[in-house]
């Protein structure tokens, strides 16, 4: 089982979307994909239909269960072999009600460690804050993928997400691979040009070389409740992603089970 994370500590950057459309090719792909919701806007669990207001149980009940899976908690998408675990907005009170309590960092890996066997793939939509749902994130995934708008104001965001990922690490005294994705690129205007350039500049190592367009036809398969990748395959973006993935999965993962480290339960 690979578990990936997409994290940003912006909204809008495409987040979601990146999950939505690499866990379409995923379970394209004959992967059995499950993707989780960790945001309490709960935008992935709206976009196949599912209101954030009133779904239950879903991940709130996992961690007031302290990671306790019930079967019910995870839904159909309406693709084959995708499914997904839902966030409710009470998920925004865990901090609050949990956050200081130890071994809370874990609860969602020992989650899904629970799963192995059931999935192969595993996607994780961050919120856009850091806080107790980002941090289990972090420690149940092998793969960062920071999606990156190219517009000015982002690389501000990225600076906080690259800045988080090495105060984790530090913290589990191993380095976890990241992968940052320009996205929503246009290149037509200054801003996305100018980002871009500004971005391989700075990140050389963990930028991707390559861009997610700026295609419309996100938007009109997020109303049909459909991965892009799904719905049209040979869309632009959903070509774009199709190489991101590629790209990931080359890159490779350890079994999460050889990568567990003694600091990790300081989490
Ligand atoms: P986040 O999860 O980071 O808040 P979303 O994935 O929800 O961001 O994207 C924000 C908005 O931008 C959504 O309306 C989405 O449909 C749109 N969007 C995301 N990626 C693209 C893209 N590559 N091209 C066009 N629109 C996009
Ligand atoms: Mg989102």
């Amino acid at each position: 089982m690979r578990v990936w994370t997409v994290a940003n500590q912006k909204g809008g950057v495409g987040k979601t979307t990146t999950v939505v459309s690499l866990g379409g090719l995923c379970a394209q792909r004959g992967h059995r994909t499950l993707l989780v919701d960790l945001d309490p806007h709960g935008s992935l669990s709206s976009y196949f239909g599912l209101d954030p207001e009133a779904v239950k149980p879903g991940l709130y009940e996992l961690f007031r269960n302290d990671g306790a899976m019930d079967p019910d908690m995870l839904r159909e998408t309406g693709v084959d072999d995708l499914m997904l675990l839902p966030a409710s907005t009470a998920l925004a009170t865990l901090d609050r009600q949990l956050g200081t309590r130890k071994g809370m960092g874990l609860i969602l890996r020992r989650a899904l460690d629970a799963l192995h066997g059931q999935f192969e793939r595993v996607l994780l939509d961050c919120p856009p804050m850091l806080g107790v749902l980002m941090v289990n994130a972090l420690a149940a995934s092998q793969r960062v993928v920071i999606p990156v708008q190219t517009e000015f104001l982002a690389v501000k965001g990225l600076e906080r997400m690259t800045r988080t990922l090495s105060m984790i690490q530090q913290s589990r005294g191993h380095e976890q691979p990241h992968v940052i994705v320009p996205t929503l690129y246009d290149p037509r205007t200054r801003a996305s040009v100018e980002t871009l350039s500004l971005l391989r500049d700075d990140y050389p190592d963990s930028l991707w070389d390559d861009v997610i367009p700026e295609d419309t036809l996100f938007r009109e398969a997020s109303k049909q409740a459909m991965p892009l990748t799904v719905l049209r395959p040979w869309a632009r973006g959903s070509q774009a992603y199709r190489r991101l993935l590629t790209y990931i999965e080359a890159a490779g993962d350890d079994d999460r089970y050889a990568k567990v480290m003694g600091n990790d339960a300081a989490i």
